[in-house]
């Protein structure tokens, strides 16, 4: 099967829709947040949103709709918001809902140097990205950073199919949901903040998205 068929097939954790939603209506308000349902076809969760669980919620795809409905609606700005906070809470919900992956990689951490926290952290979250948007991801070392492509995007998926078909570029990388779970991560495995930033993404027309993660 095709890697971006197997996105299309899976269905996204109901926690990372909660997320999502919340703060779309805790930043934009709840009229806004209820504008964005009608828009993407999914009244049924206004006033209803899906429980912080692990049950099936929509597909990748319908998710990667929303995202681009959300930068639509809102704009590059209030998205950008918007999913630098979802991001982080995704990536502690994550781990509270997933303790098998994360629990033992906690107690363990602590003896390692800055750079094992940090791949072992890293490696989990590919793990994990790979399983629940069935998304193809790349992890490598470089001297001064760690270097993570995401080339089926779930994030910019939709974002960057409507800037070629609207033919209107895309100026600046939208995939700050990542980020934000990334600099989450690695602070929680480190305990210090490290430098995160999308360097490439597809939305702008760029061949894979590039999360380049500062030592
Ligand atoms: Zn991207």
């Amino acid at each position: 099967m095709r890697k971006d068929a197997v996105m299309e097939k899976k269905r996204i954790p109901s926690m990372l829709l909660n997320n999502l939603l919340s703060q779309v209506d805790q930043t934009m308000g709840r009229r806004s947040l209820i504008m964005l349902l009608r828009r993407a076809g999914l009244s049924r969760y206004i006033d209803n949103l899906p429980p912080l669980n692990e049950l099936p919620s929509i597909r990748v795809e319908q998710y990667s709709e929303l995202l681009a409905n959300v930068y639509e609606l809102f704009g590059a700005r209030s998205a950008q918001d918007i999913f630098l906070r979802d991001g982080r809470l995704s990536a502690a919900e994550l781990r509270r809902q997933r303790p098998a992956q994360f629990a033992l990689t906690g107690t363990a951490l602590k003896l390692l140097s800055t750079g094992r926290q940090m791949q072992i952290v890293l490696d989990r979250l590919v793990e994990q990205t790979t399983e629940v948007y069935g998304a193809s991801c790349n992890l490598h070392e470089e001297p001064d950073a760690f270097v993570l492509d995401i080339r089926v995007c779930p994030y910019c998926a939709e974002i960057a199919r409507r800037s070629r078909e609207e033919e209107r570029p895309v100026p600046r990388p939208v995939c700050h949901i990542p980020v934000a779970m990334l600099e989450e991560m690695v602070e929680w495995a480190t305990g210090e903040k490290h430098l995160v930033e999308e360097v490439a993404c597809i939305a702008k027309g760029d061949p894979t998205c590039r999360f380049w993660v500062g030592r």
